[in-house]
């Protein structure tokens, strides 16, 4: 805990592109609806493909001034396909990595949880009434092989090398992190056993077997924790075959943005999948999804991931500043989603229904109240 409650939040709000604007939206009215008014300040600010076609630049630095200063940061999407840089790589990446770097955004948090209501593609796992599943990945996010971006090496086209990156202090605090949060749950739902497993290639590469060794150190400080360890090739299959293992995944930055996009598809995908990406000092808060510019602007995309976006958000504020008001809205919205998802009279159209963004938004606001 950093600080006290506060009578107002400010929320540096950016839209971005494709339907981040349309999501951002919807979010923020459902955050506005559970928190009550004044409570929160969205203070919308600009970033993304758009912007920088208009402008030359994909963060402004008025916009990182206000993640900077304001109390988290809430954001749509960024992207637009085919805008690119040289080198052939997305501008629209940028936002996100310029973010991570400057405000040290070390822990991308992806809750895989699968709610009520959804169906998930295994066969044997349903919340409402099988066996269920709710675990989370902390993927390391400043440093790992994406630390190479813009810094690999082309040589006279016949050669090209990026470098992974893997150093003490990076990976005794996402490792830190992430035991932190397996002491916080309440275990693996198959055993209840607080679990911290190292996904690694610990097997093949001296910089993971670093990572693995790091770890290993780290969980000295949690006695109640137990330590288990995958290779990142064998954990794709155990997240299909026994997800309810699972209760906390630290992973090196690469492996841990594939693995993160699998447990997502397990609990239906993009469209409902959270993201929170955390440093010691700052919070960045999104959908897992992209900005989807195939159903850009015609209020067909799934707030759902923007909305329990927001729903950590919240909790992240909650627990910094000892909010225990905060907190409890935050569990109002997530039974609120789940009890409109229960229903099934709205159902988003990535998990097959033909709801509306505008929908979605209104039907979980009448379920919060
Ligand atoms: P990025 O590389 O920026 O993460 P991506 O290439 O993974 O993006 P997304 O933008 O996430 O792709 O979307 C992939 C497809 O999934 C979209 O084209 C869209 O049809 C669908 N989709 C993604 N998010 C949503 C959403 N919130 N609601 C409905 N459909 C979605």
């Amino acid at each position: 805990m950093s600080g006290h409650p506060k009578a107002t939040y400010r929320i540096a709000t950016i839209e971005g592109d494709g339907i981040g604007p349309e999501v951002t939206r919807s979010a923020m009215a459902v955050l506005a609806g559970a928190c009550g008014a004044g409570r929160l300040d969205f203070v919308m600010v600009p970033g993304g493909v758009g912007h920088y076609q208009a402008s030359g630049e994909v963060l402004p630095k008025d916009t990182l001034k206000a993640c900077r200063e304001l109390d988290a940061t809430l954001h749509g999407a960024a992207g637009l396909p085919g805008v690119t840089y040289p080198d052939g790589t997305e501008v629209g990446n940028e936002l996100h990595l310029q973010l991570r770097f400057k405000l040290d955004l070390y822990a991308n948090v992806r809750p895989i949880k699968l709610l009520k209501g959804v169906r998930s593609p295994l066969r044997d796992f349903d919340a409402a009434g099988g066996r269920s599943i709710d675990y989370v990945i902390v993927r390391e996010n400043t440093e790992g092989l994406y630390a190479s971006r813009g810094a690999g090496v082309l040589l006279r086209g016949e050669f090209a090398s990026d470098s992974l990156v893997v150093t003490r202090k990076g990976t005794s605090r996402v490792a830190r992190f992430a035991f932190d949060l397996a002491e916080k749950r309440g275990g693996a739902l198959r055993d209840g056993r607080r679990r911290m497993t190292v996904c690694d290639k610990a097997n093949i590469l001296r910089s993971y077997a670093f990572f693995r060794s790091i770890c290993d150190e780290v969980h000295g400080e949690f006695p109640d924790v137990e330590i288990d360890y995958a290779y990142a090739d064998a954990i794709t299959v155990h997240l299909l075959k026994r997800p309810d293992f699972y209760d906390v995944i630290v992973a090196e930055n690469m492996f841990g943005d594939i693995i993160s996009d699998l447990g997502a598809a397990t609990v239906g995908g993009m469209g409902i999948s959270p993201s929170g990406e955390i440093g010691d000092a700052h919070g960045l808060f999104q959908g897992a999804h992209g900005s989807a510019p195939d159903i850009a602007g015609q209020d067909l995309a799934s707030p759902v991931a923007a909305i329990l976006s927001g729903v950590m958000m919240l909790r992240w504020l909650a627990d910094r500043h000892g909010d225990a008001a905060l907190g409890e809205d935050a569990s109002r919205i997530e039974r609120a989603v789940e009890t409109v998802l229960e229903a099934g009279a709205f159902v988003p159209t990535d998990l097959g229904g033909k709801a509306r963004c505008s929908e979605m938004t209104q039907a979980i606001l009448g379920a919060l109240a």
